[in-house]
């Protein structure tokens, strides 16, 4: 059974300590979420729904923003059970979905 709160804090995270903050450049770097600070999304090629492009083959994701925006969390969970199934050995039937 899920416990619910009031609060969404596990959405967002920023560690303005780090040495690299902010990875990527912004404007405004007060909403910069370093939740997933290497995206979990990498892994599906051109179907992560990101702005990346492919340079000498590999994939580049230097202008995407996605992970590190205030709607990170929603767009991660959204893909992320396509990330399970990749990952996992057994077939999609036998993964439960919450
Ligand atoms: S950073 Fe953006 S382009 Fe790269 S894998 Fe994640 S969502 Fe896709």
């Amino acid at each position: 059974m899920r416990r619910k709160f009031d609060t969404e804090n596990y959405k967002f995270s920023q560690h303005k300590e780090c040495e690299f903050f902010p990875c990527h450049k912004v404007k405004d770097d007060s909403g910069f979420n370093c939740l997933f600070c290497y995206c979990p999304l990498y892994m599906l090629k051109d179907q992560c729904g990101g702005n990346f492009k492919y340079t000498n083959g590999v994939k580049d994701c230097s202008d995407c923003f996605i992970p590190h925006s205030t709607k990170a969390y929603e767009h991660v969970m959204s893909k992320i059970g396509e990330v399970i199934r990749i990952g996992s050995d057994k077939s999609e039937s036998q993964i439960i979905e919450k």
